[in-house]
């Protein structure tokens, strides 16, 4: 069966501590400024009923991605297991693909291309998990295949009440919060 490759980010776990960020930075050598993941803190309800939501945040490597559809060379394109990758030597850098995406997922690289998290394909190609998933202290994130039905991904998304971010923007993300 045809992997898609998707991610389970638990809210109520993650502690905001940015290791995750700081851990893609690193093997991923981003740029001063240049992040391919972030932490999102919000509070909901009205005094006194409030809560916090505090969620780790990337590309979605959607479904229907119209970054994708956006980009005017094929830089942007689907690689294997439904992760949306860049092509740094067909991007010219037209910066089409960051308007179209709905999730702000994509920064341009000082080299002049424009770069988003691949979810460290480089990593799993050699059965190894996404920095980010590998350092997280509080196992807040769960990395795998949602095209088999037994993996951890899927469990998780099918037990958990879950949401992915802006579903009306229709490109079906892969990461979802369970909350
Ligand atoms: Fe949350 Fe884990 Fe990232 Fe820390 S490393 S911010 S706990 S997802
Ligand atoms: Fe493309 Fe943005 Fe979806 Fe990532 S989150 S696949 S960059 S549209
Ligand atoms: Fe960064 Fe890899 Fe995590 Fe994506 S999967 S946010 S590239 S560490």
């Amino acid at each position: 069966m045809k992997k898609r490759y998707a991610m389970a980010v638990d809210t109520r776990r993650c502690v905001g501590c940015n290791a995750c960020v700081i851990a893609c930075k690193t093997e991923n050598a981003l740029p001063d400024g240049g992040f391919r993941d972030w932490i999102v803190t919000e509070v909901q309800g009205t005094f006194p009923g409030l809560s916090m939501e505090i969620r780790s945040e990337r590309c979605n490597h959607c479904s229907q991605p119209s970054c994708v559809s956006a980009c005017p060379t094929g830089a942007s394109h689907v690689n294997e297991g439904g992760v949306v990758a860049v092509a740094k030597n067909k991007c010219t850098g037209c910066k089409a693909c960051i308007a179209a995406c709905p999730y702000d997922a994509r920064f341009v690289h000082p080299g002049g291309y424009v770069d988003k998290c691949t979810f460290c394909l480089h990593r799993v190609q050699k059965g190894k998990l996404p920095a980010c998933v590998e350092t997280c202290p509080t196992r807040s994130l769960t990395f795998g295949d949602y095209a088999d039905p037994d993996s951890a991904v899927t469990r998780l998304v099918k037990l958990r009440r879950h949401k992915v971010l802006r579903p009306e923007s229709g490109n079906e993300p892969n990461v979802f919060f369970l909350s």
